[in-house]
């Protein structure tokens, strides 16, 4: 008999989540009924926007029930299956949840094409924070080869996609990230042409200045709050601003509230958010992009790997601190 080790939501996060917020529990795993398959995960994907599932919820989404499983994504091997689609050693994407052993429907799970890339490719380059990257900077930024792209938590898990897909596409590009080391990464191994550790700098105004001194015609903003409103200051005619992001502002005590938001006005730019779940029918197309650049050698991500279940809830307060190098994603079986 299998065990599926399950973390709960136990508490709503006042701040940076982390263990505190969660219960863990061991029960049997449920063999499948007709149309399931009972899985085992294999890596989960952490995400910021889990913190707002975790407390209020978002526009998009209810929040996550008090004793629930905390909710997430990743990949997992089919053990058993009662469904025609998917048969055992198949390896599939889903909403998984935390834990180990799911039992999930199986109209529910994507089975991956492991000729498109390994694994580790599905939950890095060809995974959720990449296809947000590609629909990001096209479909909401209108990339430009000529574009003077900007791009904020450059080395993270979105932001490094971005700087190489603007790159690719033979743009002008510069990233803020915090620290010497993520600005060594996204200058010396994602090729930008300029990066600014904010973390560094007493004015980000002027740092900005310093490295797009042309001025940015395209804004990739995953954090919000005061980097956006340094960006702002330098925008271009015709500038788009893509709210990805506002990882700042989740846990800010205070909303931080825009100067420089009439730039757009002066320079006739625009500033739109978006979200990927959107882009679902869609997804594909990315994917067949960004597998063409990997299989080219053009694109890459580095994964942040922490191994073991237990590491989730401290992995998700590691992406407040920006103690993550890279897409973070918890590692719990061998694929
Ligand atoms: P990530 O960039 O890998 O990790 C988060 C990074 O944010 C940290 O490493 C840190 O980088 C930076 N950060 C944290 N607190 C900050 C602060 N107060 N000020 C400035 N930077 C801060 O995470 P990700 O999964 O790739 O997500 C990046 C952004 O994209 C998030 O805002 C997320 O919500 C958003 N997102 C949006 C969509 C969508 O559909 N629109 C989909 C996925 C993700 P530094 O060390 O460089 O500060």
């Amino acid at each position: 008999m299998l065990t599926n080790h399950r973390l709960l939501l136990a508490s709503r996060p006042d701040g940076i989540p982390g263990p505190e917020n969660f219960t863990a529990d061991a029960v049997p795993a449920r063999a499948p009924d007709a149309g399931e398959a009972l899985l085992e995960t294999i890596y989960l994907s952490v995400d910021p926007a889990m913190r707002s599932w975790m407390s209020s919820g978002t526009a998009y989404r209810k929040p996550i029930p008090l004793g629930d499983v905390m909710h997430g994504g990743g990949i997992a091997r089919v053990l058993e299956s009662r469904s025609e689609s998917h048969a055992p050693g198949d390896f599939v994407q889903a909403r998984l949840g935390w834990q180990t052993h799911p039992t999930i429907a199986a109209r529910y799970l994507q089975k991956l094409d492991l000729s498109v890339g390994t694994v580790e490719d599905w939950i890095g380059p060809l995974g959720l924070s990449a296809v947000t990257a590609y629909f990001g900077l096209r479909d909401i930024g209108h990339l430009r080869s000529s574009d003077r792209v900007l791009v904020s938590a450059a080395a993270g898990g979105v932001g490094q996609i971005a700087v190489q897909i603007a790159r690719i596409e033979g743009s002008r590009v510069a990233g803020i990230a915090g620290g010497a080391d993520k600005c060594a990464f996204v200058a010396d191994e994602l090729h930008a042409d300029a990066a600014i550790d904010y973390k560094a700098e007493k004015n980000l105004s002027d740092a900005i200045a310093r490295a797009c001194p042309d001025g940015i015609d395209l804004y990739f903003d995953n954090v919000g709050g005061p980097t956006l409103d340094a960006a702002l200051e330098h925008l271009r005619e015709d500038a788009r601003v893509v709210l990805c992001g506002r990882i700042s502002q989740t846990t800010a005590p205070e909303p931080y509230v825009l100067r420089n938001e009439s730039r757009l006005t002066a320079v006739h730019g625009r500033m739109q958010r978006f979200l990927v779940f959107d882009y679902h029918d869609r997804y594909d197309e990315a994917r067949t992009w960004l597998a063409a650049r990997l299989r080219e050698g053009k694109l890459r991500q580095k994964l942040h790997v922490l191994e073991g279940l237990m590491q989730a809830p401290i992995g998700l307060g590691m992406l407040f601190r920006g103690e993550n190098n890279g897409k973070l994603v918890v590692r719990l079986g061998a694929s």
